[in-house]
């Protein structure tokens, strides 16, 4: 599948005056690690500073690895604050959807497979048939509410050359259109890092991902304008925050994408600004006590709230 959003700005590489921040998530078994070596080496070799910071410890197959890269020159620290990503490149669709909040608002760049690893913890009903829950938010709903993002189904485009496992390869390749250094350079490493018999098909795959990108960038004024569906834009979303279940952990709070939830002064959790808040399901699908319900719906006027809870409606575009 690709996903290829009208609103989308071209690719604008990065000049590396500054320090760049590139930030890497995806699963265990995914070869974050790999992406990760062949950028630090490859600005090592530009003759940059660079700083990286990882965690593999949970890098058996399905849990979360992520890895912070940070290079210009002069960098201070590895790890990268929160809204200052220059780049979000993401193995998996919901570990990228978690570190949403760290891309730079507005200019960072958000590439992500739309490959789709359910972790244990969505499976709580095991039952035959049921659909796990799982960041149900679709590629062109996120890609839409970002200045520049790439959804692409990369283990398919490294399937069809032959290992899906060089899926990593595919999306370095697009990572690699926004970032300013030559092709022949990212090969180069590529070859030294990856093992002499999958040399071809690494390369093969990082040429992929490239020709993705020229392929799905329109320049704007080609791209045709988003035309609202009149019934959808009626829809609005309504969060219900059952009280006397929320015990005020927080989870809901930190991974809310839009940062509209607060807890009160009684530690319940709060839509504080209903009108940024997507709908995204997030905080229904995190929250460890089943306290938040989203109600998608067209509003009816004077619609009662239960005594028991809390809500906020949000209108909603998509
Ligand atoms: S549904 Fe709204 S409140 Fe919940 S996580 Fe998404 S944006 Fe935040
Ligand atoms: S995740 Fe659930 S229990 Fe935790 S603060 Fe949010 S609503 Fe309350």
């Amino acid at each position: 599948m690709r996903v290829q959003e009208p609103n989308r700005a071209a690719v604008e590489t990065r000049d590396h005056a500054r320090v760049t921040s590139v930030l890497m998530v995806g699963v265990g078994g995914q070869g974050i690690l790999m992406v990760s070596k062949v950028l630090a080496t490859l600005c090592q070799n530009a003759g940059m500073e660079v700083k990286q910071s990882e965690v593999h410890g949970m890098a058996k197959r399905g849990g979360a690895v992520f890895s912070h890269i940070r290079f210009g020159p002069e960098v201070h620290s590895p790890l990268i604050p929160e809204g200052e990503a220059d780049v979000l490149l993401a193995l998996e669709w919901a570990e990228g959807l978690r570190w949403l909040h760290y891309l730079r608002p507005g200019e960072g760049v958000f590439i992500s497979d739309v490959r789709r690893i359910v972790p244990p913890f969505a499976c709580r009903n095991r039952g035959r048939g049921v659909t796990p829950e799982y960041a149900r938010a679709t590629p062109a709903e996120i890609i839409g509410r970002l200045g520049t993002g790439y959804a692409l189904d990369a283990t398919g485009i490294a399937r069809g050359l032959g290992n899906e496992r060089t899926a990593n390869t595919v999306l370095l390749g697009v990572l690699s259109t926004a970032l300013a250094f030559p092709e022949e350079a990212w090969i180069e490493v590529i070859s030294r890092v990856v093992p002499a018999e999958t040399l071809e098909i690494n390369r093969a795959a990082f040429l992929a991902g490239r020709a993705w990108v020229a392929e799905a960038t329109v320049p704007e004024e080609e791209a045709s304008p988003v035309t609202a569906d009149p019934l959808l834009a009626r829809i609005t979303h309504r969060l219900e925050i059952t009280r006397a279940w929320c015990k005020g952990c927080d989870i809901c709070v930190k991974f809310c994408p839009e940062r509209c939830l607060v807890l009160d002064e009684e530690q319940i959790a709060l839509l504080a600004e209903p009108e940024a808040c997507t709908g995204c399901r997030l905080c229904e699908w995190l929250c460890p006590d089943f306290a938040i319900r989203l109600h998608k719906e067209v509003p009816a006027p004077g619609a009662s709230t239960s005594p028991e809870t809390t809500s906020g409606t949000a209108g909603c575009d998509r």
